[in-house]
């Protein structure tokens, strides 16, 4: 076997990914591990993280979010964190949003969290490693990973390093109907992790005078496309400016909705 340069994508030999995994901190037992993806970056990756994160912390069970995406991290802010976290017999301890989901982003741990991250990807790769590694969680029913965007040599290797169980892809209409979601699904078969759900944001925008669908963005086939690759569920998120004001605000665990309770009800089944 040739040295292992631990990226699987050009390789022919067969190993056992797993060998590649980062240990979990001796202080941590997390259940499900849910990455969530996009293509690229700006689609709604944190939002729609945010709101999977918040329905199922809702629904009773323990809940975290690890921010691995390093050089644009929303979740803090999402959730209204402004704390920094500290260490503690050599854990690095969680923060936790107002209703009790535990979050760890780089945000919580930069001096100036507007100092921007100008990191080669192998920096960026054991960062996130570390968030597994060397953060104390707890006890966690349901992780979501806040992934970083694209299908590049970042995300692989946080895919490689995390237990990961299942995925959802965040899109929008545009990405729909161009190959960027094909990569992403391409990126998941080929490091076998299951695609749970499809989720098209910015998939509308309601009139909220008379409740007409308007398809600012062209309308896609949701359905179609879950067919094409196989993906067993999917969900619409609508442009909402009230969305986007909770994510800026730290309120998103306060914005009602409703978008994506069918695919929670599924996951955590
Ligand atoms: P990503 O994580 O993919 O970079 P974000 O979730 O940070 O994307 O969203 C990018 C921007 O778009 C943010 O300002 C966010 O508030 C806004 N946004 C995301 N989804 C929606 C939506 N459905 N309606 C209105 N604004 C949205």
């Amino acid at each position: 076997m040739s040295e292992c340069n631990h990226d699987c994508s050009n390789c022919k030999e067969k190993c056992d990914n797993s060998s590649l995994l980062a240990p979990a901190n001796s202080c941590s037992k997390v259940g499900k591990v849910i990455a969530v993806v996009s293509g690229k970056g700006g689609v709604g990756k944190s939002s729609i993280t945010s709101l999977l994160a918040t329905k199922v912390n809702a629904m009773g069970f323990k809940t975290a979010i690890l921010d691995a995406d390093i050089t644009g991290p929303s979740i803090p802010t999402a959730f209204g964190i402004k704390e920094q976290a500290y260490g503690m017999d050599g854990n690095i301890i969680p923060l936790e949003s107002s209703k009790g989901i535990k979050i760890m982003s780089l945000n919580c741990l930069l001096d100036d969290p507007t100092q921007p991250v100008v990191w080669r990807g192998a920096m960026i790769s054991n960062t996130v490693k570390q968030f597994w590694t060397d953060v104390a969680w707890g006890d966690v029913d349901y992780m979501f990973v806040d992934m970083p965007p694209g299908t590049g040599d970042v995300p692989l290797t946080v895919f490689q390093s995390l237990p990961i169980d299942g995925i959802v892809i965040a899109t929008t209409p545009q990405e729909l109907v161009g190959i960027i979601v094909a990569k992403a699904v391409k990126m998941a078969h080929l490091m076998n992790v299951p695609i749970l759900a499809l989720v098209e944001n910015m998939s509308y925008y309601e009139c909220p005078k008379c409740g007409e669908k308007l398809y600012v963005f062209g309308k896609s086939d949701l359905d179609k496309a879950c067919k094409e690759y196989d993906i067993p569920l999917h969900g619409s998120v609508p442009i909402d400016t009230m969305l986007a004001k909770a994510m800026d605000a730290g309120t998103i665990e306060d914005y009602l909705n409703n978008y994506l309770d069918d695919i929670v009800k599924e996951i955590v089944k």
